[in-house]
């Protein structure tokens, strides 16, 4: 992180703006906003700057800045058009361990004026570190649309019934899931609205309902294969929602970042220390933070019900009276194969696909070798990449011809992503030639043909295999 985000009050504080023209009138606005005492010199001043600051407690100079006019201030803004003077002002500044802003040019300064969307009391600055001030202006806008226009009657909602909340619920937990429960009420709407009393009395009687008994919840979440954008909206809001989030070695870090920030996060994949936590472990330590009213999150990579055990640990649950909810994911087969280029179906080359585990024990009784041969399905392997050449010799053996298309995708939609290509009888050696590791996806079928003409995701892998990992 280049700068650190601060919100600062600076109510009757001193502050400095050299330069009076239209940018030094948008910086004058917010000063005046925020409650600042405004210092601004310059030859020129424009009439707005003067009108506003009619005011006795600011100044205003119509004069050409000198260092003086430094003394006593807690802020500097540079905001004139001629470069060197910004310049000056800013080493100035400096000098005199000030905090000042450079417009049109953050890097000569030492703070920058972030973007910021207003609903006081909530209040939304970002910056783009003044690399991308178009990005700025797009970030806003949107931030402008989601938020609504009273959004900060919440907060101020919250604010007036806040000490009530702290004295009748002792339970940080407990109280904080009553706003959660709060903020998704009517009550809210009502605020939002405008009609504060009438959301605080729904309030008192939300309060008043809220049972001692707090069972926590769990939430089986499926987090897709890898790239955060194909969580699911209902994935990100329990994500944000839960206390305790325990997490595989199949989602990545980006995901697990996007959680709620003061949650526990619990990585529970394989490890590279001796240690793994057993699926036993894993099942009792949900059932134990449920048990004393946290919100779990079981973040699992793709769909949890795709060779994900997410079955099984939901029966844990079930018998523990622990109540769930099941938020499913796009899975690996579905995701590599977007992002590799190759429909899963397709009217002239596959009517069906199978997912398939790699991971078994490769007898006729376990898989039905036998039913593979039909060259108008896809076949999907997860977990096979170290089973590979058992796979193909399997597949030849009861029947696929050997020259049938094979694509392998290493840790599809993520910027590491690799796809290898061949057929039944070369893939084997194709994969040990580039070591493909896990997580890797096999897709056998003539739906491979398609990949050269409709792939489209290339990232730029070349530190593919350094991807760092979770422990
Ligand atoms: N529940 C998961 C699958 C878990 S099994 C899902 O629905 O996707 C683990 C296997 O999934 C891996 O061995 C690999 O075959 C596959 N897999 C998961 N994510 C992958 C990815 N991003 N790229 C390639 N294969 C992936």
């Amino acid at each position: 992180m280049d700068y650190l985000p601060l919100f600062l009050d600076i109510r009757n504080q001193q502050c400095l703006v050299v330069g009076g023209g239209e940018v030094a009138l948008r910086k004058v606005r917010l000063l005046y906003s925020a409650g600042a005492v405004v210092r601004v010199v310059s030859p020129l001043i424009h009439k707005d700057i003067e009108t506003l600051l009619a005011n006795a407690d600011h100044q205003l100079y119509a004069r050409t800045y000198q260092p003086e006019d430094m003394d006593d201030v807690k802020l500097v803004i540079a905001a004139t058009s001629d470069g060197e003077l910004n310049l000056k002002v800013s080493q100035h500044a400096r000098q005199k361990n000030l905090f000042v802003n450079v417009v049109d040019d953050g890097q000569v300064g030492n703070a920058i004026m972030p973007s910021i969307v207003d609903r006081s009391p909530v209040i939304t600055a970002f910056s783009t570190g003044g690399k991308a001030p178009v990005m700025a202006r797009h970030m806003r806008q949107t931030l402008e649309g989601i938020l609504p226009a009273n959004y900060g009657n919440l907060a101020e909602m919250a604010g007036r019934f806040r000490h009530r909340v702290i004295s009748e619920v002792k339970d940080i937990n407990r109280r904080r899931q009553f706003w959660e429960d709060a903020l998704q009420s009517i009550a809210s709407e009502k605020a939002l609205r405008g009609d504060l009393e009438g959301a605080e009395r729904l309030l008192e009687q939300l309060l008043y309902d809220m049972s001692d008994e707090m069972v926590g919840e769990v939430y089986l979440i499926g987090a897709g294969p890898g790239d955060p954008e194909l969580l699911t909206f209902k994935a990100l809001r329990l994500m944000q929602q839960a206390d305790v989030v325990l997490y595989d070695n199949l989602v990545s870090k980006e995901i697990v970042d996007l959680c709620r920030r003061d949650a526990d996060l619990i990585y529970v994949g394989k490890r590279c220390s001796n240690h793994t936590f057993t699926q036993e472990e894993i099942n009792s330590m949900m059932v134990d933070f449920a048990k004393v009213g946290k919100r779990v999150a079981r973040l699992k990579g793709g769909d949890p019900f795709i060779f994900g055990r997410g079955g099984e640990e939901l029966e844990t649950l079930a018998e523990a009276n622990i109540p769930f909810q099941i938020v499913p994911g796009i899975t690996a087969a579905s995701g590599c194969a977007s992002y590799a280029g190759i429909p899963l179906t397709h009217r002239d080359y596959a009517q069906s696909a199978q997912f398939i585990t790699g991971h078994c024990k490769f007898d006729a009784d376990e898989i039905d070798w036998d039913k593979m041969k039909d060259p108008r399905q896809t076949l999907v392997f997860y977990m096979g990449i170290n089973n590979l050449d058992k796979i193909c010799n399997m597949l030849i053996k009861f029947g696929t011809e050997p020259e049938r298309p094979v694509a392998i995708v290493y840790k599809g939609t993520t910027a590491y992503q690799r796809v290898f290509t061949g057929t039944v009888d070369t893939i084997a050696d194709i994969a040990k030639e580039h070591k493909v590791k896990p997580p890797s996806l096999i897709i056998i079928g003539n739906v491979v043909k398609l990949k050269d003409k409709l792939e489209w995701f290339n990232p730029v892998s070349d530190s593919a295999l350094h991807e760092p990992c979770h422990c």
